[in-house]
């Protein structure tokens, strides 16, 4: 404690960029060696070296390290320019137009080249409450640091040396299990409101508190998020919604005050009456997923966060006498067109949604042939995953899923005797009926 507060002391949260000397932990220290770090990351570090420049592993894979946790990709900070670190790699190339970076390409991982930014000055470009809006000077090692979120996401790590470089006692912040902003929390916040979102999430990822500086403006600053351009908000909430914690993200934005009307995707999530179980159960399930190692897909959580809205509008159209299917079809579009501009949900994406909601009502058909086209759909796993959690909300009979389940894992004599009578006006079908299922069927596989 009292270390920690001779170091701030002497290190001068004050000062500014590059006039302090940061701390350089040696491996005998943090115990991070080189091999915990991807080949590839490892590889453009030593060539941009080798190439006379400074490049360090950087961010969120130095500090998940020092956590214990796996890290998700390495990305890497240089004092290379893009130009330069394009030509050091044969696959690689420039993307971004404002602030530039390099993907560089070693065999199946793509890296993360990223030139030290510089420290923002008096002709940054922002916007009316301080967003800033072009980010683009390139700077020395220190102002790139100074210029990261939290004290833990300024770490780099040098693989030659195997040293962790700390200018702004991130690794202290860590072990004390604290998130600190670097410099004055509300200035920061103003120039990128999503930091609030960031800090919440990675609170909640990491196990972190967030320290009280920092938490205390997220309350009365939140409406500044308003002011965020919707497609950067949707990449965000779609990071905290896949962080395997989304359950707990979710309960501490509340906690937050970042809520009402803030956050779109939010108020869908909060509040519906009805559909809050489903919810929070589709929330948990992609947690748990996230935790065994399986994919998400951004298609299959918008379609469980909007399914409820879905259901309401379809039973409306239902009961004015529209058929079934048509009904859907525009209940489905009615909840798109208000839902996906407000979120910023891409076209691609609306399309995933809406084969996994088309695919419900064919879960009811367990006659004829139609189970079996249902199982060549190439999207029935989604569909079938989707239909679980319904059932276990309670919206879907838990004996219709429990019959997918079977079905899926029967071999072919037992799957023709699980299909059930088909229903009148089926006549056409009459000639495949087979007997109903029998109630002493074999337990379900899965
Ligand atoms: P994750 O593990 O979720 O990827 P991360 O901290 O690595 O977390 P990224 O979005 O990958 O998050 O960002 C990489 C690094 O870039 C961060 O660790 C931080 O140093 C810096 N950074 C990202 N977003 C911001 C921001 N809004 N303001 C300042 N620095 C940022
Ligand atoms: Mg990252």
């Amino acid at each position: 404690m009292i270390r920690k507060f001779i170091s701030r002391v002497f290190n001068g949260k004050k000062a500014r960029p590059g006039q302090h000397e940061p701390a350089v932990i040696p491996v005998a220290t943090h115990g991070i060696t080189r091999n915990r770090i991807s080949s590839g990351s490892r590889r453009v570090c030593t060539t941009l070296q080798e190439n006379g420049h400074k490049a360090y592993v950087v961010g969120g894979a130095v500090r998940d390290l020092l956590i214990g946790a796996e890290p998700k990709d390495f990305d890497i900070a240089t004092d290379a320019t893009p130009e330069e670190v394009r030509r050091a790699f044969r696959r690689s190339r420039i993307i971004g137009r404002r602030f530039q970076i390099v993907h560089v390409m070693m065999g199946q991982e793509q890296i993360e080249v990223t030139t030290f930014r510089g420290q923002l000055g008096d002709d940054t470009k922002k916007d009316e409450h301080g967003r800033v809006l072009h980010d683009n000077v390139f700077g020395s090692h220190a102002e790139d640091a100074a210029r990261r979120d939290f004290t833990a996401n300024a770490l780099y790590y040098d693989p030659s040396s195997e040293a962790v470089i700390d200018y702004h006692h991130g690794v202290g912040d860590l072990k004390a299990r604290t998130l600190r902003m670097i410099g004055e929390p509300r200035g920061r916040y103003r120039e990128d409101p999503v930091r609030m979102l960031r800090a919440v999430r990675l609170a909640a990822k990491l196990g972190l508190a967030i320290d009280p500086e920092a938490r205390r403006p997220i309350r009365e600053m939140a409406t500044l998020l308003e002011n965020v351009p919707a497609a950067r908000l949707f990449d965000e909430m779609l990071k905290l919604l896949t962080s395997g914690h989304s359950v707990k993200c979710i309960t501490q934005l509340r906690d937050e005050g970042l809520h009402h009307g803030l956050l779109p995707l939010l108020d869908v999530i909060l509040e519906q009456p009805l559909g809050e179980k489903f919810v929070m159960l589709a929330l948990a399930n992609t947690d748990e997923r996230v935790h065994r190692g399986k994919g998400t897909s951004p298609g299959f959580l918008f379609a469980a966060l909007l399914w409820h809205e879905v259901l309401a509008h379809w039973e409306k159209l239902k009961a004015t006498g529209e058929p079934k299917i048509p009904a859907l079809f525009q209940a489905m579009d009615t909840v798109l067109d208000v839902q996906g501009e407000k979120l910023a949900i891409t076209r691609r994406i609306a399309g995933d949604i809406k084969e996994i909601w088309l695919l419900q009502p064919r879960f009811d058909q367990r006659a004829g042939k139609r189970p079996y086209g249902l199982l060549e759909q190439p999207r029935f796993r989604a569909g079938y995953d989707f239909l679980l959690l319904r059932a276990e909300s309670g919206e879907a009979e838990q004996e219709l899923a429990d019959w997918w389940t079977r079905f899926q894992n029967a071999d072919g004599e037992e799957r023709a005797q699980m299909l059930l009578p088909e229903q009148a006006g089926d006549k056409k079908r009459r000639r495949r009926r087979k007997k109903p299922a029998a109630t002493d069927s074999p337990p379900p596989a899965a």
